[in-house]
């Protein structure tokens, strides 16, 4: 896609701080990093999101982002990592090309927990709510 800044970097039209490139993925660091080292993966192809990655893709990708991983904790000296993909706008998804974040974390870095709110719902609503995923599937 001609207007997709991932597409552009896939392409090598946009320059990027490259940390791996295959056949089918890209990894750079991303321009706006949530902490040193914040990674993307992104597949060459063009998928919207996670939920539109074929399988064996997503498989490849998430297998980079172990790599990226196990690499940012040996040399960065992160004790932590964050593996994230954001899926539509309501969750922050910002380029509309599928994506996984590879957030290496440091002691104090100050980011804190991904979720520091959390619901306290009636047993017969979660009853519902894995009734109506499982009929997702
Ligand atoms: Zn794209």
């Amino acid at each position: 896609m001609a207007d997709c800044v991932f597409c552009r970097i896939a392409q090598g039209e946009i320059p990027a701080n490259k940390v791996y490139e295959d056949q089918s993925v890209i990894c750079f660091l991303d321009a706006n990093p949530a902490s040193k080292g914040h990674t993307l993966v992104v597949t060459k192809s063009h998928y919207e999101n996670f939920t539109t990655v074929p399988k064996d893709l997503l498989s490849h990708a998430i297998q980079v982002a172990q790599m990226v991983s196990q690499a940012c904790l040996a040399q960065l000296g992160a004790t932590g990592v964050n593996v994230v993909t954001n899926v539509g706008r309501a969750a922050g998804q910002s380029v509309m090309h599928f994506h996984l974040h590879v957030i290496p974390r440091y002691e104090d870095d100050g980011l804190g927990q991904l979720f520091t709110e959390t619901l306290s719902l009636p047993s017969d609503q979660l009853l519902l709510l894995a009734d109506s995923i499982r009929q997702g599937m």
